[in-house]
């Protein structure tokens, strides 16, 4: 599981962390950032910690990203997974990876069409310094359990074709709080929960400072 914490504090973190807790997700990338250094201030006790950024992201705000996330799931063009690659600091690790797929057609949504997918997992799986790990989505709320499923089965398909092909994908990520139980059941490997953890999201952002 994936805890989203956005819009909460460095303080939710600890707590969930102190829970057992290890893998964080985050959209915004700024306030992100300042979670993620706000919890590695000397001093603080640490915990191995995952950072999730899940939010969309524009070309100006991938070095940021690149520099201080250890996975990125909202992948969606080329041009954003080479400037990560490049961007990526040599000390670190890859920058592990999902492509955010537009598996229901949703209009206003960011992600790659399933038609395009193939040739945009070929081309990130050869970038350097990122590490495909697997496919990312966010269906448009369905009212049934069945319809929430059906869309995630989409999802899934694409994922074991393309394992099929010959990547090696290990993540499927799909299900938040209120179809996470839809997405497990049909094949979902990462839940992102965000209220269902923390509760409902205040209305303004909470400082991190
Ligand atoms: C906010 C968010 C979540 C968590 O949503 P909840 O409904 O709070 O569980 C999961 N994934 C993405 C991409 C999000 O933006």
């Amino acid at each position: 599981m994936l805890a989203v914490s956005k819009t909460f504090g460095p303080d939710a973190v600890r707590q969930a962390q102190a829970a057992g807790q290890r893998c964080f997700g985050e959209n915004y990338v700024q306030e992100g950032v300042e979670k993620i250094l706000a919890l590695r201030e000397p001093g603080v006790a640490s915990m191995p910690t995952q950072w999730h950024c899940i939010g969309p992201l524009q070309s100006n705000k991938t070095r940021p990203v690149a520099t201080h996330f250890d996975w990125v799931q909202s992948v969606d063009r080329l041009k954003i997974a080479e400037r990560l690659s490049e961007q990526r600091p040599e000390a670190l690790a890859p920058l592990q990876v999902c492509l955010q797929v537009n598996v229901d057609g949703g209009l206003t949504k960011s992600g790659v069409t399933p038609v395009e997918l193939p040739a945009l997992a070929e081309a990130v799986s050869r970038l350097p310094n990122l590490r495909l790990r697997g496919l990312m989505c966010i269906p448009e709320p369905a009212p049934t359990f069945e319809a929430q499923r059906a869309v995630f089965l989409q999802a899934r398909a694409l994922f074991d074709q393309l394992n099929a092909d010959g990547f090696a994908l290990d993540t499927l990520s799909m299900g938040m709080s209120d179809d996470l139980e839809a997405a497990v059941s049909a094949g979902s490997t990462m839940v992102r929960v965000g209220r269902a953890v923390f509760g409902d999201r205040p209305l303004k952002l909470t400082s991190v400072a």
